[in-house]
């Protein structure tokens, strides 16, 4: 069957032809910020017209950035994004619009759907995906279903695990979350208040995982410590994941990913070293598919009788 997939983040939407494990055709439209949802459907409408009249779909899978009710179909929490989104009736907007039906889910859901169906964690069934970006996504399958909870919350918060009592404010309203304490959002704050910062190679510049991975690489003292807190922060969230989940692997994905060289290897010997699992070790590795993950996440999302684990 072919679908249209639609994977809606902060600043852009990328709308794609999916048809199983390949994807047909994709356009993304960038968005601007704080665009409420209404005018960001009205943006996608027309690539999602093109495709559907090339390519016939039979439905839209919509992934969405934030906290969703998948059996209804609505958004419940933003986040500070798209604020009008909670009132926002996609279904009917799928059935006036298209003529189609709709399905949403997170969109860390989805990619972790993606990369079980054709990625990274092909033939698991117990799996525990964080993505590592501007903020950090942290979603579960257990027995080949993805953990979803009484409240469609469960399982899709690894982000917004508290790694300490005495941390940073999170978007979320929480202290000391992984996200708070280790994500793109953050790292320039955590940096600016890190001792020795002003006289590091980090001060002149933009903060970002590229340049503190890169000068840490080139021996500055202070972007060096930056990354060993990140990697600690990413480490203890494994942790508390892996407890939470009981996974066989962990899969990371996410733009910080381009120094997967010196996360996954620590990783990997962090839960080694810390997580209690005397099956055996619960293994690490990187996301496969990139951006394209969410969008091959819509087949199973309609090919599959999702069941909720409690
Ligand atoms: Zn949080």
């Amino acid at each position: 069957m072919t679908v249209l997939a639609v994977d809606l983040g902060g600043t852009h939407a990328t709308c794609a032809a999916v048809e199983g494990r390949k994807i047909l055709a994709s356009e993304t439209v960038n968005l601007p910020q704080s665009l409420p949802l209404a005018a960001a459907l009205a943006a996608i409408a027309p690539p999602l017209h093109k495709l559907h009249s090339t390519w016939t779909a039979e439905g839209i899978g919509f992934g969405f950035c934030g906290l969703v009710d998948p059996n209804r179909a609505r958004i419940t929490s933003t986040n500070g994004k798209y604020t009008d989104a909670v009132g926002v009736d996609l279904t009917s907007w799928a059935r006036e619009e298209f003529g189609l039906p709709l399905r949403l889910e997170n969109d860390a859901r989805l990619a972790l759907l993606g990369e079980w169906y054709a990625g990274a964690a092909r033939g698991e069934t117990d799996i525990v995906m964080f993505t590592l970006g501007t903020g950090i996504g942290g979603v579960a399958m257990m027995g080949g279903h993805l953990v979803r909870g009484k409240h469609q919350q469960a399982g899709v918060l690894g982000g917004h695990i508290p790694v300490t009592l005495i941390g940073r404010r999170c978007t979320c309203g929480g202290v000391g979350c992984a996200e708070s304490e280790a994500s793109g959002w953050s790292l320039p704050l955590i940096a600016e208040s890190w001792p020795g910062f002003a006289d590091s190679a980090l001060a002149p510049g933009k903060v970002t995982f590229e340049n503190v991975f890169a000068w840490a690489a080139k021996g500055d003292k202070v972007a060096q410590q930056l990354v060993d807190h990140c990697l600690r922060v990413w480490g203890a969230a494994a942790v508390a994941a892996v407890h939470a989940f009981d996974p066989d692997l962990l899969v990371y994905g996410g733009g910080v990913m381009k120094s997967a060289a010196v996360i996954l290897p620590y990783v990997q010997d962090y839960v080694r070293q810390n997580a209690w699992t005397p099956w055996g070790t619960v293994r690490v590795t990187a996301a496969l598919l990139g951006n394209d993950a969410a969008l091959l996440g819509v087949t199973p999302l309609f090919e599959q009788e999702l069941s909720v684990v409690r």
